[in-house]
């Protein structure tokens, strides 16, 4: 058994980025950049006005009202292009340039036109540099504005698009295979006859893969067998850069994942994580495709996909920080370790109203109990060795991606 931090970390060091390829900006929505992104101008790219009203000179309305004489108008796209003189204003609108020779804008609402609009009255004075945006104030052209490894969330489009990002480098999404085995599943359009149940991880593993970046292909479900497995697996992996299997790793007598595997000649990374629930939790490569075989409990499958199989395929997309992401919470009630192995336990996160964040453990019947599972947005992390925690003391979560 191997603890998870040391899981985690095989797991990184086996995967490796895959090729980046170019994508359309309207595609970049969760994708992972893989190059820098660089501004090509400055921004703002002139000195621009921040208010409709007039530019003018500060000097110029030190005292007040003072009346100036209307000389050219400068709208977002289409600005003044002279000089601009003492006792003149130029009408501005907001994001156009200000003119040459102003070095402030009074807004609209401290001005008066007279004089049929050949001169404005400024009602109030203003500080030079007063409403205007100066060129590269924001940013300089050269400047690199985000990095490689970055997921492309929708705060960063406006970015990309604003410095002529049309097409984008990022990291392929993986191909992941997945196959549900056991004898005793069926599709979830079937009724279950006796002895049987409904398939869920082959979508909760699809559901989780999407939401890693990952193009998903579920594959046929998978009966007990190791020459059946070793035909079905050998076929998916040479399709897939990741094969995530679900069932057949622990030691009941019908549990051939392993078995299968190995027969085929699999480079078995490790096959025990000392991980409650998920402790027989497989990691392999065949050929080039990394498998991961999940144990069969619903549960356990969300938990050892999200620690393990959600960082490989982050990284093969190229992310820098693939992991889940430890935060701290208040534990609102007492919580049971293991001696042996570290938790994972599903929790509710909810803050109280000093802005605390409290983990709430699910009342839950164990790894097989999906249904109190479905209300889980975070896991609960309990190290080994400790046997219980109290509430009110401080606990590490992880947010459940979804
Ligand atoms: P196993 O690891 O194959 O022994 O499976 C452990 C438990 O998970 C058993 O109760 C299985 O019936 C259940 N199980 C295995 N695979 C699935 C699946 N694809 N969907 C739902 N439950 C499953
Ligand atoms: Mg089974």
């Amino acid at each position: 058994m191997i603890p998870v931090a040391e899981a985690i970390q095989i797991v990184t060091a086996q995967t490796r980025p895959l090729e980046p390829e170019r994508i359309f900006l309207a595609d970049a929505l969760g994708r992972f950049l893989a190059e820098d992104i660089v501004a090509d101008s400055d921004l703002p790219p002139f000195d621009r006005a921040q208010m409709d009203g007039y530019a003018v000179r500060a000097a110029d309305v030190a005292s007040t009202p003072a009346r100036l004489r209307i000389v050219g108008e400068s709208a977002a796209g289409s600005g003044w292009h002279h000089e601009m003189k003492a006792r003149e204003a130029v009408r501005i609108m907001t994001g156009a340039p200000v003119p040459v020779g102003a070095d402030a804008v009074q807004q609209v609402e401290l001005t008066r036109e007279t004089d049929g609009a050949e001169f404005v009255e400024i009602l109030e004075s203003v500080a030079s540099g007063w409403s205007i945006v100066r060129r590269a104030a924001e940013i300089k052209a050269g400047e690199t504005v985000l990095r490689k490894g970055e997921d492309i969330n929708a705060a960063m489009i406006a970015t990309l698009a604003s410095f002529g990002y049309a097409e984008i480098k990022v990291g392929r999404k993986p191909r992941v295979a997945i196959m549900a085995t056991g004898s005793e599943l069926v599709d979830v359009d079937q009724k279950p006859g006796r002895d049987q149940i409904r398939d869920s991880n082959n979508y909760t593993i699809a559901a989780y893969a999407a939401l890693a970046g990952a193009t998903v292909e579920r594959l046929p479900l998978a009966v007990d067998d190791t020459e059946e497995l070793k035909r079905q697996i050998a076929d998916a992996a040479a399709q897939s850069d990741v094969l995530i299997t679900s069932g057949g790793v622990s030691m009941g007598v019908y549990d051939f994942t392993k078995a299968a595997l190995k027969e085929l000649g699999a480079e078995i990374y490790f096959e025990r994580v000392a991980l409650r629930p998920g402790k027989p939790t497989v990691f392999a490569r065949l050929g080039n495709t990394l498998v991961f075989g999940l144990p069969g409990n619903p549960v356990s499958v969300a938990v050892t996909f999200n620690l393990f199989a959600r960082t490989a395929l982050r990284a093969m997309q190229g992310a820098k920080r693939p992991e889940l992401i430890a935060e701290t919470a208040v534990l609102t009630r007492d919580l049971k370790g293991s001696i042996e192995r570290e938790s994972y336990l599903p929790a509710i996160l909810r803050t109280d109203e000093t802005g605390t964040l409290l983990a709430e453990p699910l009342k839950w019947g164990g790894s097989s109990d999906f249904v109190a599972f479905a209300r889980a947005t975070a896991l609960i992390n309990v190290p080994a060795g400790v046997r219980s925690i109290e509430a009110g003391e401080q606990v590490k979560v992880v947010r459940l991606p979804g």
